[in-house]
């Protein structure tokens, strides 16, 4: 026996060593993992081929090599699709694989197994098995039989699998590359000390793959154990990223996308895998006005990120298409262990239902449900600031407020639905005569208010005049004909400092009683001190 055979038998039964070692480490040690339980397969039937070789090239008879054969075929065929089962699992797709499947992916091991044992009685794995003469060891040379084409084919469809399931992986699981590398020479490296062998490329025809077949084991363990936080479900980190309803970005300092997940490219119809790498500012830009750059300016940064990272939360318009929309962005720097800041986060939460309340809810604060003018409190609020700025200004402002007349009839005799569609058709008349500048306001059930700067007693009160024949001449088109609508006027002007919008209205309430007295229909004109005139037009 040459010294450097010796020396590989020893390399070979090392291997079948290490894999039992392996095994004893995933199944007693405190480890876990997803798909433990076909590791451990994996790497006892692993040890029964690697020892089964190892006592194959120990051989001393072609009926001993025969034996150790069959011995090695007991774990070998099982492998490739146990590997598949084990990449699956790794990728996430441990609740999809059910024990019919694993069984189905079993059955061309089995026959390969029984069909070796039985091949002298059939042939059908192995057309021939020969000593060779051309190697100092007793070797044999086997030439395939129509089973052993079937064999490899299933092999070699089983491993490319694997390595075309752990490709489509890199992408989406790009925290896990070095991991899916690991893994990917772990299939490929038997495949290549297979073809190796085939072709006659290893020295004195001797089979690698026993060796090789612990550094696979090996490759596996660290990708299976080193996964980290998440080691128990590898793939959870990425289904979180994934499933999350806030859209996330993921950049580095120089604003290149890292990584985003598909709520982001909801947000994002632009954003595919191709822009990973590429700077996100002209598609960011493209959505809103907010300039993406976190600024460090640590005033900007408020203290109530994650473990007390700072982080910048601001409500932003976004514009996809036709449709704007409101988000809560939050951004923070994402640092190494040191603390320097190496990239950014970006995190964007929907508020745009938030912003409809909020707008909803100022509406009803400011405005009157059915005429959508203002109501009384914002009338007060306008009008004290109006007031204010016209005393200082030296301005004059009038107040008209105006009450319909016998509404209380149109009512009972028309339904308080035409009453409703009467008070919206008054103000649409009023705003004819309106300026942008005049607070108009519903000051109660059918009595209304203007607030008019700039204009003197008589000038507000030859607006109240137009406001009167605008309603005479468009009557209310009803089921039943035409519905004249008359208001009564009472107009007042602050005429000093001292006035308060609550005198004022004191004083056109006045005014506007004399109208009611008078017939109705009319404007009257109220200057302080002086008893109320109609102002006739
Ligand atoms: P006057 O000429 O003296 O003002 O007679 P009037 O019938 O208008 O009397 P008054 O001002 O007291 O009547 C107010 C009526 O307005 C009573 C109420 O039923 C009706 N009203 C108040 N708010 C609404 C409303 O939002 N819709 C409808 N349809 N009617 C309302
Ligand atoms: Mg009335
Ligand atoms: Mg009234």
């Amino acid at each position: 026996m040459g010294t450097p055979y010796a020396a590989f038998i020893t390399l070979v039964v090392t291997s079948g060593v290490f894999n039992v070692l392996m095994g004893i480490y995933v199944l007693f040690g405190r480890t876990n993992f997803a798909g433990k339980r076909v590791f451990f397969a994996i790497n006892l039937l692993s040890a029964v081929y690697i020892f089964g070789a190892a006592l194959e090239l120990g051989a001393g008879s072609l009926e001993e090599i025969k034996f150790w054969i069959q011995i090695e075929y007991i774990g070998m065929p099982y492998l490739p699709p146990l590997e598949l089962v084990l990449v699956l699992i790794y990728l996430g797709f441990e609740k999809q694989i059910r024990r019919p499947f694993v069984i189905a992916l079993l059955l061309v091991p089995a026959a390969t197994m029984l069909l070796m044992w039985t091949n002298d009685a059939h042939h059908f794995f192995y057309r021939s098995l020969e000593l060779r003469d051309d190697t100092p060891m007793l070797r044999v040379n086997a030439a395939g039989g129509p089973w052993y084409t079937i064999y490899g084919a299933y092999n070699c469809a089983c491993m490319m699998g694997a390595v075309i399931l752990l490709l489509r992986g890199w992408s989406r699981l790009k925290a896990y590359r070095r991991q899916l590398f690991s893994m990917l020479i772990g299939v490929l490296l038997p495949l290549v000390g297979d073809f190796a062998y085939l072709f006659g490329m290893t020295p004195e025809g001797i089979d690698p793959i026993p060796v090789l077949m612990s550094v696979t084991s090996a490759m596996y363990l660290w990708a299976l154990t080193s996964t980290g936080l998440f080691n128990v479900v590898p793939i959870a980190r990425d289904r979180l990223f994934e499933s999350m309803n806030d859209g996330v970005l993921v950049c580095d300092l120089e604003l290149r996308l890292v990584d985003y997940n598909s709520a982001a490219a909801a947000l994002m119809p632009e954003l595919t895998s191709a822009a990973i790498g590429h700077r996100l500012e002209a598609v960011w830009a493209l959505h809103t006005d907010e300039p993406l750059r976190l600024s460090d300016d640590p005033a900007r940064l408020s203290n109530g990120g994650i473990g007390g990272e700072t982080q910048d939360v601001r409500e932003i318009g976004w514009r996809v298409g036709e449709q704007e929309d409101y988000y809560l962005v939050r951004r923070s720097f994402i640092r190494t262990r040191r603390g320097q800041a190496a990239g950014m986060l970006l995190v964007m939460t929907t508020i745009t239902e938030r912003r409809r309340l909020q707008e909803e809810l100022k509406e009803l604060a400011y405005y009157d449900g059915l005429t959508k003018i203002y109501n009384r409190l914002q009338f007060f609020r306008l009008s004290k600031a109006l007031l204010a700025e016209t005393n200082r200004s030296g301005e004059p402002l009038s107040i008209v407020l105006f009450d319909i007349d016998y509404f209380k009839r149109i009512n009972d005799e028309h339904g308080h639905e035409t009453g409703d569609r009467a008070l919206q058709h008054i103000v649409q008349l009023s705003r004819r005569v309106l300026r942008t500048e005049d607070v108009f306001a519903r000051y109660g059930g059918e009595e209304f208010v203007v607030a008019m700067p700039g204009l003197t007693l008589e000038q507000a009160g030859q607006a109240a005049l137009r406001i009167r024949r605008e309603l005479a001449g468009h009557p209310l088109a009803g089921p039943r004909g035409e519905l004249a609508i008359t208001a009564s006027f009472g107009v007042a002007q602050a005429m000093s400092a001292a006035d308060t919008v609550e005198q004022l209205l004191r004083q056109a309430d006045h005014a506007l009683y004399r109208s009611k007295h008078s017939g109705r229909n009319t404007v009257h004109l109220i200057a302080e001190g002086v008893e109320a005139r109609e102002l006739a037009g």
